[in-house]
Parts: structure tokens; sequence; C-alpha cells
């Protein structure tokens, strides 16, 4: 029996610039140039590859330098990618980060906007041999909705990333998640759109816990939502009839000290490694999952990137033992 995470989602090219602060509109700032492999789902597969699964990246990629980087990193970390040719320039990101790590990111998807319903059928087998199927909202919704619905026909758990935030995400979709992963800039946003609740992303870490797993149940009634919260960690969410063993409704796991650099992809790596995990030990409480996640991910904001700042198994062995 299979023990992999089929990831599909986006592949960018990442151009990022670090600068003491974020430009303002019209401001001019000299920073450091880096450019390297990103895009929410690469940067997921490249995680849950590094945490220990057999992964599957089920993409689109341009005919050019950025799809030969991507087709060139994923052998490097054994990952079995399914790439659907496009005419389309690879995706690309523009990324600037400020001296406290904080980023902010204009996409240009390409090639991502067509990753199609058809492709993703045709790689259907993958998705049912698999253990844990994620997902992100860096390609159409439509293909991502196709590639729940194909994990659920076959029994394939589904993990959720619903980001960027404020894509309109139709309630269809995010009940196909078993486990739904926003941080809380896309917990806001789901929260505006699916209940109408308006609440500032920046409270939502202050929110009683009792209050938040409301808003959990009522946003996904039959599945577990974790909400990323940075630095502080993540608040999770289970329906009653989820739970097994020890599983409490609801708890927050505090984030792990670390000196972050850049946060760039800590969600991605958070997701991947939380995929790994529920792929690699099925039977075991869902917080031990939580715990190894935030670790993985905590280590991951230490250095700079976001596919090439995802930790290795040994080195995650190495600080937590
Ligand atoms: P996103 O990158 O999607 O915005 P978050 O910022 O919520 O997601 O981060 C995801 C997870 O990464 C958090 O739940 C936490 O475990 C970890 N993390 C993020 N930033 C830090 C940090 N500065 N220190 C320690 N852990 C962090």
């Amino acid at each position: 029996m299979s023990t992999g995470v089929v990831v599909v989602g986006s592949f960018n090219v990442d151009h990022a610039w670090t600068s003491d602060a974020l430009p303002r509109p019209g401001e001019t700032l000299a920073g450091l140039y880096a450019s390297g492999a990103g895009g929410k789902g690469f940067n997921q597969a490249v995680a849950a590859a590094r945490a220990g699964a057999a992964t599957t990246f089920v993409c689109a990629l341009g005919d050019d330098s950025g799809g030969r980087l991507a087709r060139d990193l994923a052998a490097a970390d054994g990952i079995a990618l399914h790439a659907q040719g496009s005419d389309a320039p690879t995706g690309t990101a523009g990324i600037f980060i400020d001296a406290r790590g904080r980023n902010c990111i204009v996409l240009g998807p390409g090639a991502n906007a067509e990753l199609s319903v058809a492709h993703l059928r045709a790689h259907r087998a993958d998705i049912s041999a698999a253990r844990i199927l994620v997902a992100q909202l860096e390609v159409p919704p439509a293909t991502v909705e196709a590639a729940l619905q194909a994990a659920r026909d076959a029994g394939v758990a589904t993990v959720l990333n619903p980001a960027p935030a404020n894509i309109d995400v139709a309630g269809g979709l995010v009940s196909l998640a078993d486990v739904l992963t926003p941080n809380e800039t896309e917990f806001a946003s789901l929260l505006a759109h699916h209940l109408g609740e308006r609440i500032d992303p920046d409270e939502v870490a202050m929110l009683e816990q009792a209050r938040l797993h409301d808003l959990c149940r009522a946003l996904l009634p039959h599945g577990t939502v974790v909400v990323t919260l940075g630095s502080a960690g993540c608040f999770v969410s289970h329906p009653a009839a989820l739970r097994r063993g020890d599983d409490r409704p609801h708890y927050r796991t505090p984030g792990e000290r670390v000196q972050a650099i850049d946060t760039t992809g800590a969600g991605d790596a958070f997701n991947g490694a939380l995929a790994a995990s529920l792929a690699r030990a099925p039977g075991k409480a869902f917080e031990g999952h939580i715990v190894f996640a935030t670790r993985y991910a905590a280590l991951s904001t230490e250095r700079t990137g976001a596919a090439a700042s995802m930790p290795r198994r040994p080195e995650l062995e190495s600080r937590y033992g």
C-alpha cells in the first residue's frame, strides 16, 4: 500500500528582494536579490518529501527555464512530477521581505492558471493510490475541486490550504476538505464569504477558544480546521465525529521559539509536513501531527527562500530529538 502524498498546485519562480523596509507606493529601495523555486503547491510538495513522505506533484509548467528548474528540483527531492505542458510562461512571484521577515507578494500565475481538470483526471490513479491529497488555491478552482472530489471518491483524506486569501472559494469546495488550514487572513476571509462574519485578521489569535471553535464548526461542520497563527502557533478544531483516542475538541498549540529570518513559505512548510505526518502514521492522534508540523514550519523560518528553506527530517530530529 502507498504511504504517499499527492500535491496538486502551483509552481513559481520566486524573485525575492530583501530590504530594511517594504517599499511604499512611488518609493525605490535598494535590497538584496535572490531567486529560487516557490509556488504554494511546489513548496508543500518539497516539504512533504523532505518530511519523509513519498510525494507526487501535479502541476502545469511553461516550456522555459522555469519549467526546467521545476523538473530538476523535483528530481533532486525524489518527487514524482506530473506536469501539464503549457504555452504560457511558468508562474512567477515578486517577493519583498523586510528586516523583520515580513513579506508582500505579487503573483504572475502563467501556466498555473491553465492546470486543467482533464490533466488532473489523467492522474486520478495517483490520487486513488495516495493516503493524503493536498491542494491550495493558486490553480483554477475547478481543478482543485476535481482533485478534492477524486480523493473523496477514492476514500483518500484531503488537506485544503485555502490560500491565498480573498479568493471567492465556493462553499462546495471548502466542504470537500477533511482538514482545512487557513492562516489568520484566510480564516477571516472565509468567515466573511461564507458566514458573513467580519473579524479583523489581527484579532483572530485573541478570540476566546470556544468562540474560535464555534466559528470553525460553522465553517466546516464535518472536518477539522487548523488556523495557523504565525509565531503564535495554531488553533485546532475537530468535529465530534472525527475525534480519535485522546483528541480534544479544540486546543491551541504554541509556536516554537526560533530566530525567524524569513517566514515566506512557513504555511507551506506546515501543510507539507502535516500531510507527510498524516500519511506516515495515519493512526496517530491528530495533535502529534500538529506538533510535528509546528516544529517543521518553525525550522523553515530560520533560513531564506521558499522551497529551498524546507528542512530535511534529520535536521528536525537533531533539533527536537
Ligand atoms: P502563512 O505562512 O501561511 O501565513 P503562518 O504565518 O500562520 O502561515 O505560519 C504557519 C506556521 O508556521 C505557524 O502555525 C507556526 O507553526 C509556524 N511559524 C510561522 N512563523 C513562525 C515564527 N516566526 N516562529 C515560529 N514558528 C512560526
